[in-house]
């Protein structure tokens, strides 16, 4: 019997509801922990994991359109999460939405629709691989140190992310959006870059804190992107000048600022060969300034 034709992987994630995947893996860790047994512990610390895990699949339906099809295999959810960020600085903000009649009462009257909750990447960079040290068993040289696991404080850090992870789940609100993005066709690889742009405050100059750095998924290229006083959006190539090695070439080629690290290989335009970007040692006399 021939398999049925799975359904295309982005509208797959669309119709999937992680949340009460989630919300299941919750149920599951608070059962653990009620079981009083501390070996329960370990897979309350799983269960939790799932759940964090699930949380950002959820989260991340929100840019299914604007993410290559392989990051979907990326289970690590601060790695998701991060790329998440790329896309909207705002993917780990907890946000309310709220609303006001524009011809209504003077003040303005807002009503709320609820909170958006979300988890951070700060919180899951200091939870997610903290708990993974209790799923494993200690290394051989943990446990010639006489390394012993903490239930105790295994036990506090499951008490305290489930009623984090509690009150993300009963937000009555979640994955909005403010959808202002700019796309820009990528100038290293020509594949287009989708990014939303919501938190950019005009006007404002790259290189500043106010700046936005996007990085293209598939190639070395990156920008920086500001406002301009017009509530444009200007995307700036991160590209450095460097001058042809070759004693006889005198051309500038430009190289991708991620692309400068020890190793790359660039072929200059303008005389075809190939340089490679090496970390150099050499004298530097007190009187060389
Ligand atoms: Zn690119
Ligand atoms: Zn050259």
């Amino acid at each position: 019997m021939s398999k049925s034709q799975p359904l295309n992987l982005k509208a797959f994630v669309k119709g999937k509801n992680f949340r009460s995947l989630g919300r299941g893996h919750l149920e599951d860790a608070k059962k653990c922990i009620a079981a009083g047994d501390d070996r329960n512990l370990f897979y309350a610390a799983l269960e939790i994991r799932k759940c964090i895990e699930a949380l950002i699949y959820e989260t991340a339906k929100l840019y299914v359109d604007d993410m290559p099809e392989q990051d979907f295999s990326t289970w690590q959810p601060g790695r998701l999460l991060a790329m998440l960020i790329e896309i909207d600085p705002m993917a780990d903000r907890t946000g309310e939405i709220r609303f006001a009649r524009e011809d209504g009462d003077e003040p303005k009257v807002w009503h709320s629709l609820g909170q958006d909750k979300r988890l951070t990447l700060g919180e899951i960079k200091e939870n997610y691989d903290a708990l993974g040290f209790f799923l494993h068993t200690l290394t051989i040289h943990q446990l010639w140190k006489g390394k012993v696991q903490k239930v105790a404080s295994l036990r506090k850090r499951c008490e305290s992310l489930i009623a984090r992870l509690d009150d993300v789940l009963s937000a009555s609100a979640w994955n909005f959006t403010i959808n202002q993005t700019s796309t820009l066709t990528c100038g290293g690889c020509g594949q287009p870059i989708k990014r939303r742009t919501g938190i950019l405050k005009g006007p404002s100059s790259a290189g500043t804190a106010e700046a936005l750095t996007v990085n293209c998924f598939n190639c070395p290229a990156s920008y920086q992107l500001t406002a301009t006083s017009d509530g444009k959006v200007l995307w700036e190539e991160e590209l450095e000048d460097i001058p042809c090695p070759y004693a006889d070439c005198d051309h500038i080629m430009g190289v991708w600022k991620r692309e400068i690290v020890p190793g790359t290989r660039v072929r200059c335009s303008g005389c075809s060969r190939v340089t490679m970007i090496a970390l150099t040692i050499r004298t530097a006399p007190d009187d060389e300034g």
